[in-house]
């Protein structure tokens, strides 16, 4: 039987911007809700090793999301298991409808909906994530120091993320499907230039190839002339483009090209009463520590959003 909860503040997504809504909403004595599809923790808890979250010179993706859960749910956030299909506005409702037709309703919506990248879809992807397949150079580049690191794919990220990982590699492949790049002009010229990055084009991955605990080199085609390859690698990043879960609202909510949430700088969408923060956000980058800090601002804005309305919800929810 489907149900109707009320709350204060509703959150969906429990990746690390959620969860820190959470935290912050749920000290404030605002009896607050996030709603997760999966486990707590979003992309990080599919990470194996964080090093660059303040505080934690190194700790387990898994372990990190863990702790972020945990320290909110000391604060009362309630964590649910629910897929959310949609978020709405009724009058000063803004209600989280699930797939399993319950209703959650806040005064305010918090969307940490995240984003997921484009995967190359080849034998090893899954297994080796972790373990030498990455999609966030900044993240974990550092752990690939002096080895030989493949990218994949020809865009603005591709390029600009192979030149930022020859800080660390001895070597970069820039492995492209075709003979022509999609970055644009000024990042290929100076990928061009880099003495440390070598393209392959017109050149797919096969199979990422692996000892069990790392990878070790990559199965390559070239689909111009069918010939075969191997290339021996430590880690590959691909960068096929990332598609933010932003399609969530019923009204038309702004967005950028790239289909990121565009907020002000609290966090507010083009919706009054709804925010978001973390990689569903356009922003310059998308890493746990800004994430955090976008959850931040978004539950302070919701206080702030729900003062001014007043406390005609406050019995509703006691
Ligand atoms: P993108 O521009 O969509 O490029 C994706 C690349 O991956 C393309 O080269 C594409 O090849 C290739 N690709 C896609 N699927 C593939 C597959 N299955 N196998 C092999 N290759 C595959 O994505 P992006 O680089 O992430 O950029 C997304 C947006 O962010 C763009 O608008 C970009 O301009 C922007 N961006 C800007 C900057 C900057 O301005 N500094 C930096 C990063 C991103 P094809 O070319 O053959 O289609």
């Amino acid at each position: 039987m489907a149900e109707v909860k009320d709350y204060d503040v509703v959150i969906v997504g429990a990746g690390p911007g959620g969860l820190t809504a959470g935290l912050y909403s749920a000290r404030a004595n605002r009896k607050t809700i996030c709603l997760e599809k999966y486990l707590p923790g979003g992309q990080i808890a599919k990470t194996g090793d964080v090093e660059d979250y303040p505080g934690f010179e190194h700790i387990e993706g898994a372990e990190l999301a863990m702790k972020f859960a945990d320290h909110a749910k000391k604060f009362g956030l309630e964590i649910k298991m629910e897929e959310v299909a949609e978020v709405y506005v009724d009058g000063d409702y803004r209600i989280a409808r699930c797939e399993s037709g319950n209703l959650y309703r806040g005064r305010a919506a918090i969307l940490s909906t995240g984003g997921s990248p484009v995967y190359l879809g080849v034998p090893g992807e899954e297994e080796y994530s972790g373990k030498g397949v990455s999609y966030c150079a900044i993240c974990d580049g550092a752990f690939f120091r002096d080895q030989i690191i493949a990218v994949v794919g020809g865009g603005d990220a591709a390029v600009e993320e192979g030149m930022f990982l020859t800080k660390f590699a001895s070597k970069v492949y820039i492995i492209h499907r075709r003979d022509e790049l999609r970055a644009q002009k000024i990042i290929r010229q100076r990928a061009f230039e880099n003495n440390k990055v070598e393209f392959i084009w017109d050149t797919v991955v096969e199979t990422i190839n692996g000892d069990g605990t790392r990878v070790t080199d990559l199965s390559l085609k070239n689909v111009k002339t069918g010939e075969k390859s191997t290339l021996e690698v430590g880690a590959i990043f691909p960068y096929l483009g990332f598609r933010p879960n932003s399609k969530i609202t019923r009204e038309n909510m702004r967005t950028d090209q790239g289909g990121y949430i565009l907020t002000d700088e609290k966090m507010e969408t083009s919706i009054k009463g709804v925010y978001a923060c973390g990689d569903v956000r356009a922003q310059l980058v998308r890493q746990i520590t800004n994430a955090v800090g976008d959850g931040t601002t978004a539950a302070v804005a919701a206080e702030k959003h729900m003062e001014e309305l007043g406390d005609k919800f406050a019995e509703r929810t006691k």
